[in-house]
């Protein structure tokens, strides 16, 4: 396919006026054919213009045309899979084996989206039937359920390009409710996603849905992106990447007129509590898998274990252990420049402050775009005393917090900020000592992991990619997995309506034969 490097505006493509970039290649440092045309403010009025018209039709097909249509945009990519793996791997520095993944956990997003709407009950019908003999007001008939709330901005992620972008999660679910999408592109990996757009338009065209339900916009956030949040026409906004980005989106949402949702995730330092018996009887095992845990990915997953906290006998042999595993392991290209800048820099800021020491430190030459693995050690008391040393270094680094009673160990899970998982080691004994521990845990995070690590997020019917802030904007919901539906509609109330008049989930005799709740009851 020969890309254009404009943006999709609907069926039509952009004509650009706000400059032009390429994608780079994170090896080489060479620019990648062709240049990008980074649209203004005009287009993005084009856009939510007919997104807002679509509107009027996608909310009122049914939960099967939906359906059809997001397995159509998983036909699409699948069948797009070699064109994706060669420009995805050249753009961002993934290996092929992970781009291909990815683009299975992307279809297989789709259709597990694909699924609930098929099965139907998701919508949470309620239905509470009239009693016009009640004493002293007669009950009124109320049935309602979530309906979609309007167009929706997907912000794509600079680290998942596929599962996290133009037809990830957030769009997936966002169509998948009944919203038109808008997507801004990611600036590192423009080709990518025009490939992807290029793909969903198909399904558009297939499925003989309204132009304006979906349309992929090149440019700068700070010029289209902040326009977009602040066009009426968008009712919620989706978006994966740094505190900063997602802080400034959220701001510029609650000053509109009309505030609208963000549901932004951002960043996480996921922290892996290590209790004594658990290091006694298995810390070899654990250091393997936490070191692979560590540097999978060059880190760049929002899962990444950036925080050990060390409790019991053999800690030093441990992060000794750690130390040695990390130092080994070679060190890759990140995504992009600007990540790579982050992570040194981050990594700098760590290792200069009192009491932090470096026991492991990968080296890369001062330019290449590489990281390699750190691991930072300090002890309890002074983790306790500088809240600095709880941010987030986005990368293949982590801290070791040594902490020599369960009084310390707790206080460091205390101070903690919202994180989207938090990891225990423990045996039956451990648990048995440290019981308070998982319930400061819970109030801290959206998954709890036992004996395991916080990287691999499964996509399915039981997972919570989410947390309290700063994890993400608004800890009430997931980002992965089917529950992240509900995060783009709002609830209707129907009262005393005849039933022809309501939606098919409301209707009396339920022809779509799903689960509601009918008078208090489960049915
Ligand atoms: P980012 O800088 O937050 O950018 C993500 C998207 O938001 C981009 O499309 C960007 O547009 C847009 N954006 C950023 N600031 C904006 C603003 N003030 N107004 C409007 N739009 C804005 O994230 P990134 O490029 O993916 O990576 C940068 C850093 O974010 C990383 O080094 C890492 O620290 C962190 N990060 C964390 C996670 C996580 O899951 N925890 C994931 C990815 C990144 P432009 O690029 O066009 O400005």
């Amino acid at each position: 396919m020969d890309l254009q490097g404009t943006s999709f505006i609907g069926a039509g493509r952009g004509s650009g006026g706000a400059g032009e970039y390429y994608a780079v290649n994170p090896v080489s440092g060479e620019e990648i054919d062709p240049a990008y045309l980074a649209e203004g403010e005009e287009s993005v009025g084009a856009a939510c213009k007919l997104a807002e018209e679509a509107f009027v039709d996608f909310r009122g097909r049914s939960g099967l045309e939906r359906a059809e249509f997001l397995k159509a945009i998983a036909d699409e990519i699948d069948a797009a899979e070699e064109e994706i793996v060669d420009r995805m791997t050249r753009e961002t520095a993934l290996p092929e084996a992970r781009c291909r993944m990815e683009k299975g956990r992307t279809c297989g997003q789709l259709r597990l989206f694909a699924d609930l709407l098929e099965e139907g009950s998701w919508v949470d019908a309620r239905i509470d039937h009239a009693d016009s003999g009640r004493s002293p007001v007669p009950k009124p008939d109320c049935r309602s359920m979530w309906r979609p709330m309007g167009p929706v901005l997907v912000f794509c992620a600079s680290n998942f390009p596929l599962a996290y972008s133009v037809a990830g999660g957030d769009t997936a679910s966002a169509l998948a409710s009944g919203c038109p999408v808008i997507v801004k592109a990611h600036g590192s990996h423009p080709g990518t996603a025009e490939i992807v757009a290029t793909a969903v338009r198909k399904a558009v065209k297939t499925c003989g849905l309204h132009d304006g339900v979906f349309s992929v916009l090149f440019g700068s956030g700070r010029t289209i992106g902040q326009a977009l949040v602040r066009n009426p026409a968008i009712k919620a906004v989706g978006f994966t990447g740094s505190r900063t980005g997602g802080r400034a989106l959220m701001d510029a949402a609650a000053a509109r007129p009309e505030p609208i949702p963000v549901w932004a995730e951002m960043s996480a330092i996921n922290p892996v509590f290590i209790l004594p018996g658990a290091l006694r009887e298995r810390g070899d095992a654990i250091a393997e898998g936490f070191v692979g845990s560590l540097t999978l990915g060059v880190g760049q997953f929002c899962t990444n274990p950036g925080l050990v906290i060390l409790g019991g006998e053999g800690r030093s042999q441990f992060a000794e252990r750690i130390a040695s595993l990390a130092g080994n392991a070679a060190p890759a290209a990140m995504l992009h420049k600007g990540i790579a800048e982050a992570y040194h820099g981050g990594l700098e800021r760590m290792t200069s402050k009192e009491g932090v020491e470096t026991l492991a430190q990968v080296a890369v030459k001062e330019w290449s775009g590489e990281a390699g693995a750190a691991v930072l050690g300090t002890d309890a008391t002074a983790f306790l005393s500088d809240q600095s040393m709880a941010e987030e270094m986005f990368g293949p680094a982590t801290l070791m917090v040594s902490a020599d009673e369960e009084a310390s160990m707790l206080k460091v899970a205390e101070s903690l900020e919202g994180q989207l998982t938090a990891t225990v080691h423990a045996t039956e004994e451990d648990l048995e000592r440290f019981g308070s521990l998982i319930s400061v845990l819970e109030c801290k995070a959206g998954r709890l992991v036992y004996n395991g690590f916080p990287t691999g997020v499964e996509v399915c019917h039981g997972m919570v990619h989410g947390g309290p802030a700063p994890a993400t904007s608004d800890g009430r919901s997931t980002s992965v997995g089917p529950r992240a539906i509900t995060r783009f509609t709002r609830l209707v109330c129907w009262q005393d309506f005849p039933d022809h008049l309501l939606p098919p989930e409301l209707q009396e005799d339920n022809p779509l034969k799903i689960s509601r709740i009918v008078d208090g009851a489960r049915s």
